[in-house]
């Protein structure tokens, strides 16, 4: 009877202490202030832009919890947008060494480290954290992107070809060869201002195996032979340009023109214009290129007919525009004058395109001549050659 009692009593006991500890735990848990509020807080303001205030409530929240790895996380991430780079950079590493992390907490991290590292524009740095990283993952594309861009941003041409190679065996599509061919050219450059002209001709014939369309291979082995003073072999390769890809053989318009004009060849440009429209009929920097040197041969009506020309295929083209008016202006054409100056004010300003320049697809960033890198965004092959 005792016991059955005593056992009684225990059982009432123990349910009391559940219960009380139970209410105790829903009072933490509703309790203004508590770890998880000033986290959601926090989200809420970061989602907000509201940054400072996601600030403290992150700091809150950590003093509370120090298990909350995305609070951490967070917190770094705002310090090094508030420029705080050394600290945001000391709270990735330090919650890196934590042991109990899973694979997504890891792989943020070690982005968020990289990132402070970048802002900090410590490139050796960041590329010897990403080549650690990479040791025990080949294959992070994330990683091997940032670690293509510190070899981009530090001109490491030669570290950077075995990155896009391997880039291009995990996403061939984004990383093809023509892409592959813009560092070989960056490389190739490199060697080129350095006087070595015969080896940076070696390398853009490199990619112009890895890319046969390769525009700036083709302009530039011409260059690196002007280097070296052969300027027959220099036209001999623009000239290949010209037959290879007319649509894009503008690039050496210029200099193809300049050193047959040194080599007491300057007839035979006339002839390299008419057989690239052979092909490529439409190409209005072409057919402008052809006027212009028919208007130095005194060939006035035939420079009018082929500006028209590119008129009717493009009516707002600036050059085209000018090039008329100044024929007519030396003409004393007061009539045809006053008809294309007509032309030009109905046209309005904005339609008319200013002289062409090259356009970086990712920045806007305009350039007389064509490069294989962005000077404003540091990206490679941009500007559609
Ligand atoms: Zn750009």
């Amino acid at each position: 009877m005792d016991n059955t009692l005593l056992i009684i009593i225990l059982a009432g006991l123990a349910a009391l202490l559940i219960i009380v500890m139970m209410f105790f735990r829903r009072a933490k848990r509703r309790e203004p202030g508590s770890a998880r509020d000033e986290y959601i807080l926090g989200l809420k303001a970061q989602f907000d832009k509201r940054i400072d205030e996601a600030y403290e409530h992150f700091k809150k929240t950590v003093s509370l919890d120090t298990e909350n790895v995305d609070a951490y996380l967070r917190l770094g991430n705002i310090l090094r947008l508030k420029n705080s780079l050394d600290r945001a950079f000391q709270i990735h590493r330090e919650l890196s060494m934590r042991g109990n992390l899973t694979e997504i907490e890891r792989q943020e991290i070690n982005e968020a480290m990289v990132e402070d590292l970048f802002a900090a524009e410590k490139y050796d740095e960041a590329g010897k954290t990403l080549r650690g990283l990479l040791s025990g993952d080949s294959r992070n594309e994330v990683f091997l992107e940032k670690l293509l861009e510190v070899y981009t941003l530090t001109g490491d041409w030669v570290n950077a070809i075995p990155t896009v190679e391997r880039l291009a065996r995990i996403n061939p599509d984004k990383y093809d060869r023509r892409f592959q061919a813009m560092y070989k050219i960056l490389e190739g450059i490199k060697h080129a201002n350095s006087g070595d002209g015969h080896k940076a001709r070696l390398i853009y014939k490199e990619a112009l195996n890895l890319y046969n369309k390769c525009a700036l291979a083709y302009l530039y082995i011409g260059d690196a032979y002007v280097q070296d003073n052969r300027l027959n072999d220099a036209i001999d390769w623009w000239k290949k340009l010209c037959h290879d890809i007319p649509g894009k053989s503008h690039i050496c318009f210029e200099k193809l023109e300049s050193a047959l004009f040194e080599t007491g060849k300057f007839s035979d440009i006339a002839e390299i214009y008419l057989r690239i429209l052979e092909k490529d009929e439409k190409n209005i920097r072409a057919i402008r290129a052809l006027a212009r040197i028919q208007t130095k041969m005194g060939k006035k009506p035939e420079a009018i007919r082929n500006l028209k020309r590119t008129l009717e295929i493009k009516p707002n083209d600036y050059e085209s525009l000018t090039e008329l008016m100044e024929i007519y202006r030396e003409e004393e054409n007061l009539q045809e004058l006053a008809s294309i100056a007509e032309e030009y004010c109905i046209l309005r300003k904005k339609e008319i395109e200013p002289a062409e320049l090259y356009i970086c697809s990712e920045c806007g960033h305009a350039v007389p001549e064509p490069e294989p890198l962005c000077a404003k965004c540091h990206r490679v092959g941009t500007y559609g050659l």
